[in-house]
């Protein structure tokens, strides 16, 4: 298979935050990838902007040092780290401050794309708009993108999104949910309607249930003191689970363009029932290694913030009336694994008899690890023991479908800037989106802290806290196993 790379037009990228950590972990190797594969036009230039005070020849030694430890030794050479550091330029501007405005508005080229990346604290989002407007560094043609967090609560987004409509239209706001930028989350819409196979079944007489699993590993760490003050439900739910469910859910819209499929993604948004209580487990890991436990690390014994979230949803409209969602998502269990399952109905009627067992067809679309799709389809076991069933994945890996090209498949962050220079804002959130989800996650979350609900302890390890499993249990379902 031949991939095809069509390269963007020429641009200008600010990187406000040009030195944190997303930058150098993500967006500076997204965009060097993208050099690297001809995508990137060698005239494109890349201007890093903090407050921290450097030359361009400091900034480039930074981004280098970067490449060097983010860009795996088979994905980059001399020679193209070398073309693309001539095109990394760095400016020290303070967001808060009056001062290196100018510079930039002077390194910016009148007659190319012009995108300025907020990888900065949300609080500077606003001051960034209005003084890119001061200073005359933004037009009506050039967009912004927009980090997570965007707001904690329904109000919070609210006049965060009022601020940068003030300076911005709506077609210059690029929200970024990375989750949107994987391959696996697009091939969702492929699959769903770009076959026959699918979408006749895609509802409530053959689905029997949804399940979406985001499940890490990894603990709070480092980052507890930021962590404890948001939660699985606003750093999780709200955006990428959301969004996961939003392509799972939606109707087919009309055409694959920006507005078309954001609208149906907002209706599924708006579809949603309020969650009744005994709907939600919220857990906390615990952990018999000293400063290893959620408490601990986030330095708050009385912490009532959960490290773990499942959830059983329901959408109120013709398509999913009577379908559960199973929503659940957590830091330091079993496995780093995420994945969609479509679990369909048992077959109406079993001639196989008892004997045969009982089996069911599940679609499997993987996120991490090892992108890719199952379906499991049911087939005669092999040999003479007779008519038993068993269930088989028909496995659809992208790294084996598309041999040696799979290396070539754009991380999220690198589809989703090239999707911002190329103007397509199908993969971002639209700012009612973000408000609808606050608008159903606000009531939630406002229960639990009103009735001082404590999340539930659970191992390190584990697939959360054993009441997670009785949400299932209790409709006779079961979770899918989380795979290391
Ligand atoms: P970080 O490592 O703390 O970096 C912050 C960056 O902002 C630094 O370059 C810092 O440089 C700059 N900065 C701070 N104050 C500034 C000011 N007043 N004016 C101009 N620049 C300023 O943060 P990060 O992890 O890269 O995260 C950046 C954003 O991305 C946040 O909104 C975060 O929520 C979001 N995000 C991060 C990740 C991730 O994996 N890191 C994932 C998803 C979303 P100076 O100190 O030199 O100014």
């Amino acid at each position: 298979m031949v991939s095809r790379v069509i390269p963007v037009d020429n641009f200008d990228l600010v990187i406000f935050g040009g030195t944190g950590d997303l930058a150098r972990r993500k967006i500076l190797p997204g965009l060097f990838r993208r050099y690297h594969s001809g995508q990137m036009p060698p005239e494109a230039r890349i201007i890093g902007a903090a407050r921290s005070e450097m030359d361009r020849k400091g900034y480039q030694a930074e981004v280098k040092a970067a490449l060097e430890e983010f860009v795996p030794k088979g994905s980059r050479s001399d020679e193209s780290i070398k073309g693309f550091l001539e095109g990394i330029d760095y400016v020290t501007i303070d967001a808060m401050g009056e001062g290196g405005w100018k510079e930039l508005s002077a390194m910016l080229r009148p007659d190319v794309v012009r995108a300025f990346y907020f990888s900065v604290a949300p609080s500077l989002f606003g001051p960034l708009a209005e003084r890119l407007h001061g200073h005359a560094c933004a037009g009506p043609t050039c967009r912004i993108v927009v980090e997570k967090p965007f707001g904690r609560d329904l109000e919070s987004a609210k006049a965060l999104n009022a601020t940068l409509r003030s300076h911005f239209d709506e077609s210059q706001i690029y929200r970024i949910d990375h989750y949107l930028g994987k391959e696996t989350v697009q091939n969702l819409m492929a699959v769903r309607f770009g076959n026959v196979l699918f979408e006749p079944l895609w509802n409530a007489q053959y689905i029997d249930h949804v399940q979406i699993t985001v499940s890490e590993s990894v603990g709070v760490d480092g980052r507890g003191a930021y962590y404890d003050k948001s939660g699985a439900m606003r750093d999780m739910v709200q955006n990428h689970l959301m969004q996961l469910l939003c392509l799972t859910a939606m109707e087919p819209p009309s055409r694959f363009d920006p507005d078309a499929v954001r609208d149906e993604k907002l209706k599924v948004i708006r579809a949603l029932d309020p969650v009744k209580p005994e709907d939600i487990v919220r857990g906390q890991y615990t952990d018999p290694t000293k400063g290893r436990a959620y408490l601990e690390q986030v330095g708050d014994p009385d912490s009532r913030t959960e490290s773990f979230i499942a959830m059983k949803l329901a959408i109120s409209n013709w398509r999913w009336a009577g379908v559960p969602f199973f929503l659940r998502t957590g830091k330091r269990l079993k496995a780093r694994y995420s994945e969609i399952a479509i679990v369909f109905k048992d077959a109406p009627h079993s001639i196989f008899g008892q004997r045969a067992g009982q089996h069911r067809n599940v679609l499997t679309i993987r996120l991490q690890p090892n992108e890719g799709m199952d379906l499991f389809v049911t087939i005669k076991e092999p040999g003479p023991g007779g008519m038993r069933l068993v269930d088989v994945p028909l496995d659809m890996s992208f790294a084996e479908a598309l041999g040696p090209d799979a290396e070539d498949v754009p991380d999220a962050y690198e589809r989703l800037i090239m999707d911002v220079i190329r103007g397509n804002q199908t993969l971002f959130m639209r700012g009612d989106e973000v408000e609808a989800a606050w608008a159903w996650t606000d009531p939630l979350i406002n229960g639990w802290t009103e009735r001082g609900d404590k999340p539930l302890p659970y191992e390190t390890g584990s697939t959360g806290p054993e009441e997670a499993a009785m949400l299932l249990h209790r409709d006779g379902r079961r979770w899918r196993e989380i795979r290391p």
